[in-house]
Protein backbone atom coordinates (compact mmCIF):
# COMPACT_ATOMS: atom_id res chain seq x y z
CA UNK A 1 0.00 0.00 0.00
CA UNK A 2 1.57 3.50 -0.78
CA UNK A 3 1.72 5.79 1.73
CA UNK A 4 0.64 8.81 0.13
CA UNK A 5 -2.54 8.77 -2.25
CA UNK A 6 -4.18 10.67 -4.38
CA UNK A 7 -6.91 12.65 -3.12
CA UNK A 8 -10.62 12.62 -5.27
CA UNK A 9 -12.18 16.43 -5.98
CA UNK A 10 -15.03 17.77 -4.05
CA UNK A 11 -16.42 18.70 -7.62
CA UNK A 12 -16.14 18.18 -10.67
CA UNK A 13 -12.79 18.76 -13.06
CA UNK A 14 -15.14 21.67 -15.28
CA UNK A 15 -17.05 22.94 -11.91
CA UNK A 16 -14.84 26.05 -11.77
CA UNK A 17 -14.74 27.09 -15.15
CA UNK A 18 -14.71 29.96 -16.32
CA UNK A 19 -12.05 30.79 -13.98
CA UNK A 20 -10.13 27.77 -14.16
CA UNK A 21 -10.92 25.66 -17.13
CA UNK A 22 -11.65 21.95 -16.98
CA UNK A 23 -9.09 21.21 -19.00
CA UNK A 24 -6.33 22.56 -16.81
CA UNK A 25 -7.94 21.06 -13.49
CA UNK A 26 -7.87 17.26 -15.27
CA UNK A 27 -4.59 17.94 -16.13
CA UNK A 28 -3.35 19.61 -12.73
CA UNK A 29 -4.76 17.15 -10.82
CA UNK A 30 -4.69 13.87 -12.64
CA UNK A 31 -1.50 14.04 -14.36
CA UNK A 32 0.73 17.17 -12.37
CA UNK A 33 -0.70 16.36 -8.75
CA UNK A 34 -0.85 12.08 -9.32
CA UNK A 35 3.13 12.71 -10.24
CA UNK A 36 4.47 14.37 -6.66
CA UNK A 37 2.07 11.43 -5.00
CA UNK A 38 3.76 9.07 -7.10
CA UNK A 39 7.05 10.91 -6.48
CA UNK A 40 7.06 10.78 -2.70
CA UNK A 41 5.85 7.73 -2.20
CA UNK A 42 9.14 6.40 -4.62
CA UNK A 43 11.21 8.73 -2.82
CA UNK A 44 10.35 7.13 0.44
CA UNK A 45 11.12 3.53 -0.99
CA UNK A 46 14.55 4.47 -2.00
CA UNK A 47 15.52 5.41 1.52
CA UNK A 48 14.08 2.43 3.07
CA UNK A 49 16.41 0.71 0.43
CA UNK A 50 19.36 3.25 1.17
CA UNK A 51 18.99 2.25 5.01
CA UNK A 52 18.49 -1.58 4.49
CA UNK A 53 21.85 -1.05 2.37
CA UNK A 54 23.46 1.06 4.93
CA UNK A 55 24.06 3.25 1.64
CA UNK A 56 23.54 7.13 1.77
CA UNK A 57 25.64 7.86 -1.01
CA UNK A 58 22.47 9.98 -2.42
CA UNK A 59 20.53 10.69 0.86
CA UNK A 60 21.37 14.50 -0.03
CA UNK A 61 19.12 13.93 -3.66
CA UNK A 62 16.61 11.75 -1.82
CA UNK A 63 16.10 14.05 0.54
CA UNK A 64 15.42 17.35 -1.49
CA UNK A 65 13.10 14.93 -3.88
CA UNK A 66 11.29 14.22 -0.53
CA UNK A 67 10.52 17.92 0.11
CA UNK A 68 9.74 18.49 -3.30
CA UNK A 69 7.16 15.70 -3.80
CA UNK A 70 5.49 15.88 -0.60
CA UNK A 71 5.83 19.54 -0.65
CA UNK A 72 3.82 19.30 -3.97
CA UNK A 73 1.46 16.87 -2.75
CA UNK A 74 0.26 18.56 0.06
CA UNK A 75 0.30 22.32 -1.64
CA UNK A 76 -1.79 20.47 -3.89
CA UNK A 77 -4.23 18.66 -1.17
CA UNK A 78 -4.80 22.10 0.43
CA UNK A 79 -4.94 23.78 -2.92
CA UNK A 80 -7.80 21.71 -4.39
CA UNK A 81 -10.13 22.27 -1.14
CA UNK A 82 -9.25 25.89 -0.91
CA UNK A 83 -11.59 26.07 -4.04
CA UNK A 84 -15.41 25.80 -4.90
CA UNK A 85 -17.66 26.69 -7.62
CA UNK A 86 -20.14 29.90 -6.58
CA UNK A 87 -17.61 30.87 -3.84
CA UNK A 88 -15.31 33.98 -3.43
CA UNK A 89 -16.66 37.34 -1.60
CA UNK A 90 -15.25 37.39 1.52
CA UNK A 91 -14.19 36.11 4.81
CA UNK A 92 -16.16 36.01 8.10
CA UNK A 93 -16.23 36.18 11.74
CA UNK A 94 -12.80 35.46 13.27
CA UNK A 95 -11.25 34.83 10.08
CA UNK A 96 -12.50 38.42 8.81
CA UNK A 97 -11.18 39.97 11.98
CA UNK A 98 -8.01 38.34 12.54
CA UNK A 99 -7.22 39.62 8.51
CA UNK A 100 -8.33 43.19 9.24
CA UNK A 101 -5.91 42.87 12.50
CA UNK A 102 -2.75 41.36 11.06
CA UNK A 103 -3.24 42.71 7.20
CA UNK A 104 -5.35 46.36 8.28
CA UNK A 105 -8.32 45.29 6.35
CA UNK A 106 -9.03 42.69 3.42
CA UNK A 107 -8.24 44.87 0.89
CA UNK A 108 -4.94 46.21 1.68
CA UNK A 109 -4.95 41.89 2.62
CA UNK A 110 -5.52 41.51 -0.94
CA UNK A 111 -3.19 43.71 -2.44
CA UNK A 112 -0.66 42.18 -0.72
CA UNK A 113 -1.26 38.14 -1.22
CA UNK A 114 -1.62 39.08 -4.78
CA UNK A 115 1.32 40.90 -4.92
CA UNK A 116 3.22 38.03 -3.23
CA UNK A 117 1.84 35.64 -5.67
CA UNK A 118 2.39 37.93 -9.00
CA UNK A 119 6.00 38.74 -7.92
CA UNK A 120 7.21 35.12 -8.12
CA UNK A 121 9.93 34.65 -9.83
CA UNK A 122 10.22 30.75 -11.27
CA UNK A 123 7.72 28.42 -9.78
CA UNK A 124 5.67 28.25 -6.70
CA UNK A 125 3.15 29.80 -4.61
CA UNK A 126 1.23 32.09 -2.58
CA UNK A 127 -0.02 31.03 0.89
CA UNK A 128 -1.94 32.64 3.49
CA UNK A 129 -0.81 30.96 6.90
CA UNK A 130 -1.48 30.62 10.43
CA UNK A 131 2.26 31.22 12.14
CA UNK A 132 2.06 28.91 15.49
CA UNK A 133 5.29 30.33 16.98
CA UNK A 134 3.78 33.88 16.76
CA UNK A 135 -0.06 33.03 16.75
CA UNK A 136 -0.93 35.50 13.85
CA UNK A 137 -1.74 35.33 10.51
CA UNK A 138 1.30 35.86 7.41
CA UNK A 139 1.74 35.92 3.95
CA UNK A 140 4.80 33.64 2.39
CA UNK A 141 5.71 33.37 -0.97
CA UNK A 142 7.12 29.54 -1.53
CA UNK A 143 9.93 28.49 -3.99
CA UNK A 144 9.00 25.95 -6.09
CA UNK A 145 7.13 22.80 -3.65
CA UNK A 146 9.10 23.71 -0.19
CA UNK A 147 11.25 26.27 -0.07
CA UNK A 148 11.21 30.08 1.53
CA UNK A 149 8.77 28.79 4.11
CA UNK A 150 8.96 28.80 8.11
CA UNK A 151 9.07 25.00 8.89
CA UNK A 152 5.95 25.97 11.99
CA UNK A 153 3.95 27.61 9.73
CA UNK A 154 0.25 26.07 8.50
CA UNK A 155 -0.95 27.03 5.13
CA UNK A 156 -4.94 28.10 5.62
CA UNK A 157 -4.99 29.67 1.78
CA UNK A 158 -3.19 28.50 -1.24
CA UNK A 159 -2.82 29.60 -4.93
CA UNK A 160 -0.76 27.20 -7.12
CA UNK A 161 1.17 29.78 -9.58
CA UNK A 162 3.17 27.16 -11.29
CA UNK A 163 2.84 27.90 -15.30
CA UNK A 164 0.78 24.51 -15.28
CA UNK A 165 -1.98 26.16 -13.06
CA UNK A 166 -3.01 28.87 -15.55
CA UNK A 167 -0.94 28.92 -18.96
CA UNK A 168 -3.79 27.32 -20.96
CA UNK A 169 -6.38 29.34 -19.58
CA UNK A 170 -4.43 32.98 -18.95
CA UNK A 171 -1.16 32.39 -21.13
CA UNK A 172 1.19 34.84 -20.06
CA UNK A 173 -1.46 37.04 -18.04
CA UNK A 174 -1.29 36.24 -14.54
CA UNK A 175 -2.92 38.82 -13.40
CA UNK A 176 -6.35 37.62 -14.77
CA UNK A 177 -5.71 34.16 -13.29
CA UNK A 178 -5.21 35.97 -9.93
CA UNK A 179 -8.46 37.55 -10.78
CA UNK A 180 -10.15 35.06 -11.33
CA UNK A 181 -9.01 32.97 -8.25
CA UNK A 182 -10.69 35.40 -5.89
CA UNK A 183 -13.69 34.35 -7.61
CA UNK A 184 -13.40 30.93 -6.30
CA UNK A 185 -11.89 30.83 -2.87
CA UNK A 186 -13.78 28.41 -0.33
CA UNK A 187 -13.63 30.93 2.40
CA UNK A 188 -15.29 28.42 4.36
CA UNK A 189 -12.72 25.84 4.07
CA UNK A 190 -9.86 28.65 4.91
CA UNK A 191 -11.94 29.72 8.27
CA UNK A 192 -11.79 25.41 9.24
CA UNK A 193 -8.15 25.78 8.40
CA UNK A 194 -7.77 28.35 10.69
CA UNK A 195 -9.59 27.70 13.31
CA UNK A 196 -8.18 23.95 13.66
CA UNK A 197 -4.41 25.71 13.25
CA UNK A 198 -5.66 27.85 16.21
CA UNK A 199 -6.36 25.10 18.22
CA UNK A 200 -4.18 22.29 17.46
CA UNK A 201 -1.37 23.88 15.97
CA UNK A 202 1.05 22.23 13.64
CA UNK A 203 -0.97 18.56 13.88
CA UNK A 204 -4.10 20.20 11.95
CA UNK A 205 -3.67 20.43 8.29
CA UNK A 206 -7.05 19.13 7.64
CA UNK A 207 -7.41 17.47 4.01
MN1 LIG B 1 0.33 22.67 -9.51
Amino acid sequence: MPVYVLPELDYDYSALAPHISATIMELHHSKHHAAYVAGANTTLDKLAEARDAGDFANVNRLEKDLAFHLGGHTNHSIFWKNLAPQAGGRPEGELAAAIDEYFGNFDKFQAHFTATAMGIQGSGWAFLAYDVVGKRLIIEQLFDQQSNIAAASIPLLTLDMWEHAFYLDYKNVKADYVTAFWNIVNWADVSARFDAARTHGSASLLF
